[in-house]
C-alpha cells in the first residue's frame, strides 16, 4: 500500500440521511461516494459554520472482526454538539446502527496490516436554504470512511509545542466541549504562525485571566484537536501525579481522555486529578526537574509525547524524558491503549450489525 495520508482516501461508499421540517427523517442511504453530497448555495453551514463532526477508527481485532472502540461516547458527543447547534433531533444508538451497516458494506477496505484502520467521520450540517441566521430547518447527517496508516511510522516521536499566550481555543460558556465546526477554523493561523516562528507542528492552548495582569497564571488547556497530560513528581516528594484539565466547558472531552483516566485509575499506582495547572506550576515543574512526561491524546495520535513547550518570548519549558523507553507512562499508556482493540468492553464488534428490517430514523410527530 503506498503511503497514506491522513483523510485523503475514501471509501467506496457514504451513509446519508436528510431531515426536513414538517417531513422528518428521510429515507436513510448508503450511496456511491463518488455522488457526492450537493447543498444549495445559501445552506446555511456553507455560511455560518452550522456543522459538527465526530472522529473514530474502526480496526480488524485479533479475532479477524471488524471493531469500533467505544463508539458510544462518539455517538453521544455528537449529539451533544447537534443538539448545541439547534440541529434536528435523531436517536444517536440508530446512528451507531447505520455506522455499522456503512462498514459492513466496506468492510474490504478495513486494513489488515497492523496500525491501519479505517478512520470514521461522521458529520451533521445545517442544509437550510436560506441566508437567516436562525433555527435550522433542514439538517444532513453523513458519514465517510478513509483508510489511515499508524501515526507513527517508528516508534514514539516526541514533538514540541507552541504553548500560546495570545489565541484562546475556548472560554467558559463557549463551546469548547463541543465538537462544532467553528471552533477548527480559528485554529489554523495560530498553528501555522508557530510552525514558522517556533517550527512546532501544534499549539497548547491556555486559558489567560481576563485583566491580563498576571501571564504566568493563564491555566494549561488543550491543544487544537489533543488533549493534554502533565506527569509530574509532587513538590512535597508524595510520589507521580497524572493530570489532566478538569471538564469545565473549555475542554473537549475525548474519549482517549477518559479511557487514559479510567486506565491509570484501575492501574492505582499513582495519583490521578482533573485539575487546573497554570504555567507558573509547570514550569517551576520543568525547572526543579519534576516535570516527568507530557503527552496529548486523541484518537488520531492515540498518545503522542511532548518534550517541550515553547513560549512566545523563547522560554522553553522542557519534559526531557524518553518516550520509548517501556517505563514511561507515555509508552505505557499507549500499549495499553493498543492492547485494547483486542475483544474487550470497549472493543464493539460491528460485523453483525442487522439493520436491514429497521425503521431507522423516525419520522417527526
Ligand atoms: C477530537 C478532539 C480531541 C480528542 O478526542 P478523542 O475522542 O480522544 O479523539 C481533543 N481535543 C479536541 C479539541 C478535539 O477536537
Amino acid at each position: 500500500m503506498p503511503e497514506l495520508k491522513f483523510g485523503q482516501v475514501f471509501t467506496d461508499h457514504l451513509f446519508i440521511v436528510e431531515h426536513a421540517e414538517g417531513a422528518g427523517w428521510g429515507r436513510p442511504q448508503i450511496r456511491p461516494f463518488s455522488q457526492g453530497i450537493t447543498v444549495h448555495p445559501a445552506a446555511q453551514v456553507l455560511h455560518y459554520g452550522m456543522c459538527c463532526f465526530e472522529g473514530m477508527k474502526a480496526y480488524l481485532g485479533v479475532d479477524g472482526r471488524g471493531r469500533l472502540f467505544r463508539p458510544d461516547l462518539n455517538m453521544q458527543r455528537m449529539y451533544r454538539s447537534s443538539r448545541r447547534l439547534m440541529l434536528a433531533d435523531y436517536d444517536p444508538g440508530e446512528l451507531l446502527e447505520c455506522l455499522k451497516e456503512l462498514l459492513r458494506v466496506d468492510h474490504q477496505w478495513l486494513p489488515e496490516r497492523e496500525g491501519y484502520s479505517l478512520y470514521v467521520r461522521p458529520f451533521m450540517f445545517s442544509s437550510a436554504h436560506t441566508l437567516g441566521v436562525g433555527r435550522p430547518t433542514r439538517s444532513t447527517i453523513a458519514i465517510t470512511l478513509s483508510p489511515v496508516g499508524p501515526y507513527f511510522a517508528t516508534g514514539l516521536t516526541p514533538i514540541q509545542l507552541f504553548l500560546s499566550e495570545e489565541h484562546v481555543r475556548a472560554w467558559p460558556g463557549g463551546v469548547g466541549d463541543c465538537k462544532v465546526g467553528s471552533n477548527y477554523a480559528p485554529t489554523i493561523l495560530p498553528q501555522a504562525e508557530a510552525q514558522r516562528k517556533h517550527g512546532t507542528p501544534q499549539v497548547l492552548y491556555t486559558l489567560p485571566s481576563i485583566d491580563g495582569s498576571d501571564p504566568e497564571s493563564a491555566v494549561i488547556s488543550e491543544s487544537g484537536a489533543m488533549n493534554c497530560f502533565f506527569l509530574l513528581d509532587k513538590a512535597d516528594g508524595s510520589g507521580l501525579e497524572l493530570t489532566t484539565p478538569p471538564l469545565d466547558g473549555t475542554i473537549l472531552p475525548g474519549v482517549t481522555r477518559d479511557s487514559i483516566l479510567a486506565l491509570a485509575r484501575a492501574w492505582n499506582d499513582i495519583e490521578v486529578a482533573e485539575r487546573y495547572l497554570t504555567i507558573r506550576e509547570i514550569k517551576q515543574a520543568s525547572e526543579e526537574g519534576r516535570l516527568r512526561e507530557i503527552f496529548g491524546c486523541g484518537t488520531a495520535c492515540i498518545v503522542q509525547p511532548v518534550n517541550a513547550l515553547i513560549r512566545a518570548n523563547g522560554d522553553v519549558i522542557a519534559a526531557p524524558f524518553d518516550a520509548s523507553s517501556t517505563s514511561s507512562m507515555t509508552a505505557r499508556m499507549t500499549h495499553a491503549l493498543t492492547d485494547i482493540q483486542v475483544p474487550s468492553d470497549w472493543s464493539v464488534p460491528f460485523d453483525d450489525a442487522k439493520i436491514a428490517d429497521k425503521e431507522l430514523f423516525r419520522a417527526e410527530a
